[in-house]
């Protein structure tokens, strides 16, 4: 988290019906449009993730509905579970934790539904516990090509932000994040845009809901306000969130996104690991998940890592623990801040017994980080 957002929210909590707080409430909740890239209403909650994938569920759909989702890691696996507990009927589309969400696959399975049960296509952007990203604009043409009416819900939690999405452009219905990523902010919202057809669709929507109910929080979103007490300081944060993007400028943030990304990919390939991601073009900018060789858990490699460097890694979650860890490389990160990981992690992987060539991968991210610096290689003198 960068300092200046700290400094934002180490504020007074003031009055959360005021007019100083609606103020702030309605320039944030237009602010992060331009995020989503779309002219419609964007909402938040004070919740997580988890309860952005709620909101999205039973605000649009009625049980009974079929919902067409895919088993890209361990966030689709579990928003399918949730699916399924809240009445739905998951048409789970089963695949290897390696690839993205297919295009013609989905086309297929749409094509089949001559009555179109399926009600929803719902698919991450960026599956956070494989690396791996899902053309969203290439999902939504497919459906085009099907002439489905299903509705397209995206999770853009880990992606937002991070790489480039566009809302509008690509007629995504409910678009939904938290603030712990590419926003830069500590957790605790649930941010979501919706298309007017969700919206129409929430008329008639039957799933139980009461705090997530769209109606009482468009109607107090738009006034500046909450049906509920939301969480002060993270608006505060948002609004420097806003802010800091805006200077930055969008292209410039995915940039930097894809360019310490790829430096993390070169790195670890020059270490002699293999990446979970199997094509490269569907490798995520955001976060690199990385197999150890076998015979090696990761989870004891991450202990490791923690005791000896404090490096906190990410674990292998679901179908993949103990067989992988990820880098995250996403939100307020640097050059310097990349490397200092990639070097902790060829320490910790050479003192875990895992044979690396020390300095292989650093040199790898270097190399190409001078290659890529603005201005190009060797202009600094
Ligand atoms: N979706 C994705 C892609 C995630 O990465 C996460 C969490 O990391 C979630 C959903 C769930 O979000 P939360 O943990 O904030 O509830």
């Amino acid at each position: 988290m960068p300092d200046r957002i700290m400094r934002a929210m180490d504020m007074p909590i003031i009055d959360h019906r005021g007019p100083e707080f609606a103020r702030l409430t309605r320039r944030v909740l237009d602010g992060i449009k331009t995020i989503f890239k779309t002219a419609n209403p964007v909402i938040i909650y004070p919740s997580s993730g988890t309860g952005a994938w709620e909101a999205s569920l039973v605000n649009a759909l009625s049980p009974g509905d079929h919902v067409l989702m895919y088993e890209t890691g361990q966030f689709g696996t579990l928003w399918k579970n949730m699916a399924a507990k809240l009445g739905l009927v998951p048409v789970f589309i089963e695949s290897d934790w390696r690839t993205g969400a297919k295009a013609d696959v989905i086309e297929a399975k749409l094509r089949e539904d001559k009555e179109h049960k399926i009600k929803a296509v719902c698919v991450l952007h960026n599956e956070t516990s494989t690396g791996v990203v899902t053309d969203i604009a290439a999902i939504r043409r497919a459906m085009d090509r099907a002439d489905h009416p299903a509705l397209l819900l995206v999770d853009v939690v880990s992606s937002l932000a991070c790489t480039d999405f566009r809302f509008d452009e690509w007629r995504v219905d409910v678009a939904l994040t938290g603030p712990q990523k590419g926003l830069m902010l500590p957790p605790g919202m649930a941010i979501l845009a919706v298309s007017p057809r969700a919206r129409e669709a929430n008329l008639s929507a039957k799933c139980g809901r009461y705090f997530w109910d769209w109606a009482p929080v468009f109607e107090r979103n738009a006034r500046g306000e909450f049906p509920y007490t939301p969480a002060p300081a993270l608006i505060f944060g948002l609004k420097e969130s806003l802010a800091m993007l805006e200077e930055e400028g969008l292209p410039n943030v995915f940039a930097r996104h894809a360019r310490l990304a790829e430096a993390c990919r070169r790195a670890v390939t020059a270490m002699g690991l293999r990446m979970l991601a199997k094509n490269i073009k569907e490798s995520s900018n955001t976060l690199t998940a990385v197999c150890l060789p076998d015979g090696f858990d990761s989870d004891a490699y991450l202990a490791h890592a923690q005791k000896t460097l404090e490096l906190p890694l990410g674990p292998g979650l679901g179908d993949v623990k103990g067989k992988i860890f990820r880098i995250g490389h996403l939100g307020s990160l640097n050059e310097l801040e990349l490397l200092g990981a990639l070097a902790g992690v060829e320490m910790t992987l050479t003192s875990f017994g895992v044979a690396v060539p020390l300095g292989a991968g650093l040199a790898a991210a270097e190399t190409y980080l001078l290659q890529t610096a603005p201005g190009g290689l060797g202009q600094g003198r």
